[in-house]
């Protein structure tokens, strides 16, 4: 069976109205939308258009949500692959399939490429090296800093990482013309909870004692991935009980359900 390399999707639905909260994040990407809409009018004063931005936060925040939501509003191509996927799958072939993904891209330019948990190829150069793969690691991870330099001015491709570690990442990720920006998306507060249950509450059917308020006090600590499995687990419990709509019983059972699963997951990882 041939793996799949990467996703590329030319007709991207996502819009910033799918990204609740993040408004420092969106503000800052809304600038790569301009760059993607219109590079002549940055170029032509003799700018450089960022190649690169580094999505850093917490697992389930909304970074790939948000790199969607780019392509989305700049009505561009959007290329994707998991760094993870990236090392397990294509052992021996990484780098050459990362020339195959950049030149996709700039053959379909303006374009996105959205590169998720990019510290599977991205951690510093000559460190753990007990995994044996990572000479395969690193000559990805040089593939990619190569295609990134190779970008004329006017490629018009600008990538996008995610990472909840940009500790562990090597230095000449970071360096100008590269992944030279950091956006910071991080877990929400709880009035960005309410924007986030708001959005993920769109397509249920609501008894009228849901309250969206206590909703958001009810989850702290929660993300924006953990919120929409609450919406939907309450609307599978509200089914599986025969119910017409979605209450409030319904929601706190499913809070419960979900921070049990959290909890789980937490003794696994310490
Ligand atoms: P990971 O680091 O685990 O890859 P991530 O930060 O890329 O996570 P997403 O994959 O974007 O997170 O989020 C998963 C899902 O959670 C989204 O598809 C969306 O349904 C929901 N979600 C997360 N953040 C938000 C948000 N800010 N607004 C609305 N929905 C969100």
């Amino acid at each position: 069976s041939k793996a799949k390399l990467f996703d590329e999707n030319t007709d991207v639905k996502t819009s910033f109205r799918d990204v609740a909260g993040l408004e420092g994040a969106k503000e800052e990407v809304q600038e790569i939308v301009d760059f993607l809409k219109n590079p002549e009018k940055y170029t032509k004063l003799g700018g450089k258009i960022p190649k690169g931005a580094l999505l850093v936060g917490p697992p389930g925040t909304g970074k790939t949500l948000l790199a969607k939501a780019v392509a989305g509003e700049a009505k561009v191509p959007f290329f994707s692959l998991s760094g993870s996927d990236f090392v397990e799958m294509f052992v021996g072939v990484g780098a050459s399939r990362v020339r195959d993904l950049f030149k996709q891209a700039k053959e379909k330019s303006p374009a996105i490429i959205f590169i998720d948990e990019i510290d599977a190829i991205g951690r510093a150069r000559g460190k753990n090296n007990f995994s044996g793969s990572n000479d395969e690691r690193e000559n990805t991870l040089n593939q990619l800093l190569t295609e990134m330099d190779g970008f004329g001015t006017n490629t018009n491709v600008i990538v996008l990482a995610a990472t909840n570690r940009a500790d562990v990442l090597d230095k000449a990720l970071m360096r100008a013309g590269r992944f030279d920006r950091q956006i910071f998306v991080d877990l929400p507060d709880i009035n960005e909870r309410k924007e986030i249950f708001e959005v993920h509450l769109r397509p249920i059917k609501k008894s009228d004692d849901l309250d969206i308020d206590f909703l958001s006090r009810q989850t702290p600590g929660f993300s924006g991935a953990d919120i929409a499995n609450v919406c939907n687990e309450a609307a599978l419990i509200a089914a599986r009980n025969g119910k017409k709509a979605v209450d409030k019983q319904d929601f706190l059972d499913a809070v419960d359900r979900i921070i049990g699963g959290l909890e789980k997951k937490n003794k696994i990882v310490t």
